[in-house]
């Protein structure tokens, strides 16, 4: 059998092995699994884990190949799931108490597409709870690491989804991401995280948090087994209302064509004197630089209402978070508290105890702005602003083909310095958010380490359902880049 450094082999590479006879689905599966099983008590990237049914979902793909059945480029590739995705008859907590123990009913409409590529789906990835936080520090379970340095956090809310897939434990995995969610983990662990146009992916079957800006999206090691798992993802679901009327993607067709011509726009707010790491921003000029020695040209756009952006997304995410939480009230889903005392004391005690902090501040801060009175004020007004932002983006569309930028501010911080402070940790946001809030596509690309060996990415933004445009550049970048990927 072959033994792989599953970080470095990409999902076309791995399907190669499969189709020439060098290795059996059951056998990646079967490394996956050990290295989860030597290492993750370290990193804490996982949930948990079906072992038997992930071994027969690898054999029923093994069986395929061998009947010459094979469904394509993930037919008996491991993947790994955020624990905010429905995955048939498996457990989903959104990495919430509230929902310990509750079983999916039926999978969602990404996991269904995976499933029917025939990719080996297996464990809940650690998250933050209800996917709300930038670090997994919030995940009620227990945290998770970074994998490039166990005394830093893997960023979030997607936390074990990018830290599982940097430290080999999967081929690639499933995220969310409402405000940055996939890309700055994928930033802080150095994969490559994409956050599609809304409406791309169904939303079906996934936990929502604030449903106007939440978007599913993969997470790998490299550029092309991204835009692999997109491409299989991605496509009209009738069971999602939201959902776009098209057909799935197919970026892989131009992944490798090149930048010449490209025009790519430096918003000059994605740059300021002050706020960014001086090591973040010299990686992404030099990033913008190797791209223009490849052909494209680098144009100067503005996007005005940047400022505006996280303080705008508190307001309509927490308002529509109050409104999706709302469910959770011990009747239909999870665990219920205090059963006996009667309705309205079963409703405090269950919510009362089983949410953390993080997410009570955002149920109490939803409620507020949109309440009689204030709804003006705070929720028409940041809707007002959001339309601004998306205004933004379209003007600097007219100039360039993408617009590039970091995707945080800084590397990977240590476990407990914002974790205090919300408002800090809220900005760690500051890049990623107006792209949720304009509906639009993006990317998060490793583009070199800090002195310190902790990963920096890049971030490239498209236009709406032009992710090819994005994952095209970013492979561009990786090849000329070459860089290592994660030896955890
Ligand atoms: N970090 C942001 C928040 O806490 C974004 C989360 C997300 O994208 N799910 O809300």
């Amino acid at each position: 059998m072959t033994k792989l450094n599953i970080q470095s082999t990409s999902i076309t590479e791995a399907q190669k092995l499969l189709n020439d006879g060098h290795i059996t689905s059951v056998e990646l599966t079967e490394q996956c699994l050990s290295k989860i099983e030597s290492h993750d008590g370290m990193l804490g990237a996982f949930l948990s884990v079906d072992r038997d049914d992930a071994l027969s979902q690898a054999r029923a793909s093994d069986e395929r190949r061998r009947n010459g059945k094979t469904r394509g480029p993930l037919d008996g590739i491991p993947l790994g799931l955020k624990d905010n995705f429905l995955h048939q008859n498996q457990p989903c907590s959104a990495g919430s108490k509230l929902l310990e123990g509750y079983i999916s009913p039926y999978d969602g409409g990404a996991v269904r597409h995976l499933r029917e590529a025939g990719a080996v789906l297996f464990g809940r990835m650690n998250c933050d709870e209800f996917a709300m936080g930038s670090s997994n520090e919030k995940s009620a379970y227990k945290p998770c690491a970074n994998p490039w340095n166990l005394k830093h956090v893997p960023g979030g809310s997607s936390g074990g989804s990018a830290a599982g897939v940097a430290a080999g434990m999967c081929f690639g995995s499933l995220g969310t991401d409402t405000g940055g969610s996939i890309r700055q983990p994928a930033s802080l662990c150095g994969v490559v995280g994409l956050k599609p146009t809304y409406g791309r992916v169904s939303r079906f079957g996934v936990v929502a948090f604030a449903s106007s800006l939440d978007q599913v999206g993969p997470f790998a090691n490299d550029v092309e087994s991204c835009a692999t798992i997109f491409d299989a993802i991605s496509g009209h679901d009738a069971r999602d209302s939201t959902s776009a009327k098209l057909e799935s993607a197919t970026t892989l067709a131009g992944l490798k064509s090149g930048v010449k011509g490209l025009k790519i726009g430096l918003p000059k707010e994605f740059f300021p004197e002050s706020g960014v790491d001086e090591e973040v921003a010299s990686i992404v000029k030099s990033a913008a630089k190797t791209l223009e020695d490849r052909g494209a040209e680098l144009v100067d756009v503005s996007l005005p209402h940047t400022d505006y952006a996280v303080a705008t997304y508190y307001v309509l995410a927490t308002a529509e978070a109050a409104s999706n939480l709302a469910r959770y009230d011990g009747v239909r889903y999870g665990p219920r508290l205090a059963e006996s005392e009667g309705l309205e004391p079963m409703y405090r005690k269950t919510r009362g105890t089983l949410f953390g902090d993080e997410v009570k501040r955002r149920i109490l801060l939803g409620n507020y702005v949109l309440s009689a009175g204030y709804a003006d004020q705070y929720y028409v007004q940041a809707q007002k602003v959001r339309r601004k932002i998306y205004d933004d983006f379209m003007k600097a569309f007219e100039e360039c083909d993408l617009i590039l930028g970091p995707t945080s501010p800084t590397p990977a911080f240590k476990f407990g310095e914002k974790s205090t402070n919300p408002l800090e940790m809220y900005l760690s946001d500051i890049f990623t958010i107006s792209t949720n809030l304009a509906g639009t596509c993006g990317l998060s690309v490793p583009g070199g380490l800090t002195k310190e060996g902790l990963p920096v990415g890049v971030q490239m933004l498209g236009k709406p359902f032009d992710e090819s445009t994005i994952l095209k550049a970013a492979y561009a970048l990786e090849q000329a880049l070459n860089l290592d990927t994660c030896s955890f």
